[in-house]
Order: structure tokens, then C-alpha cells, then sequence
């Protein structure tokens, strides 16, 4: 545990701490449908409304990292812990999102800073496909 999430800890209630542990047991990155759809399985007591507000204060926290996949109307959130800058490529098929732990654009943000004199401070990358199951 990092020490955002130990500072975090203390305002973190039950709720909170059981949307953290959904995002922190899966592989990939989550739409609050899919973090309610896993909670209410395991029984914990909760609503739509109150996951979307509970990943939102995460969000603000800095413990999580909100996505916004420019193929889905919808955002997806990830744990921010061990993991820095990356892309993400997503299935055309079952929407299923997974992690690219990798930047290739490091030449090419030097070259467009050279060309344009601009500093740049961010990109963004998405790759879609079809995952192992839908091939
Ligand atoms: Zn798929
Ligand atoms: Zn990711
Ligand atoms: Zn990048």
C-alpha cells in the first residue's frame, strides 16, 4: 500500500474501500457498471449512484486514474498504483479493455517539440482490436 492510499485510508468509509479492492482485484480497467455488476455479486450493500460518487472521490484523491476511451461513451477507472503513464488497446468486439505498460512515443513527442517549440504535456494513444476470445 502506497502512501496516497494510507492517507486516503483515513477518510475511506467501508464503501470506499470495497470500490478499491474491486478495482485493485481486476485486470482491467472498470466502468462503474462493471464495479457495481462485481460488487453486488459479492453482497456489498450499494447503488449505482453511490459507486459513480465513490470513484469520483477516488478519482479526486489520486488513488485511481479515470479513462476516457474515445471508442466508448462511458469512462473506465484503474488503480493508479505501480503504474505510470501507459496506453490502452480495446476489443471491437466485447469492449474488453486491457494494459499496454508501454509509451513508444517518447522520439516523437521530442520531434513535435522541436517542430513546434510547444512543451508537450500530455498525448493520448488507443489501440482497438479484437481480444484473444473474439479472434
Ligand atoms: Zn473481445
Ligand atoms: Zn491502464
Ligand atoms: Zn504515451
Amino acid at each position: 500500500m502506497n502512501n496516497e492510499i494510507r492517507a486516503a485510508g483515513k477518510r475511506m468509509t467501508r464503501t470506499r474501500r470495497a470500490v478499491l479492492a474491486t478495482l485493485g482485484a481486476a485486470r482491467y480497467p472498470l466502468t462503474p457498471a462493471e464495479v457495481y455488476a462485481r460488487l453486488k455479486h459479492q453482497r456489498v450493500a450499494i447503488d449505482p449512484v453511490t459507486v459513480y460518487r465513490n470513484l469520483t472521490a477516488l478519482t479526486d484523491i489520486g488513488v485511481i486514474a479515470r479513462l476516457a476511451l474515445h471508442q466508448e461513451g462511458q469512462a473506465r477507472y484503474e488503480m493508479k498504483e505501480g503504474r505510470h503513464h501507459h496506453h490502452h488497446i480495446r476489443c471491437r468486439r466485447c469492449g474488453r479493455v486491457a494494459d499496454l505498460l508501454l509509451c513508444p512515443l517518447k522520439k516523437l513527442t521530442a520531434m513535435i517539440e522541436r517542430k513546434t517549440r510547444f512543451v508537450v504535456g500530455d498525448h493520448s494513444l488507443e489501440w482497438s482490436g479484437w481480444c484473444p476470445k473474439c479472434q
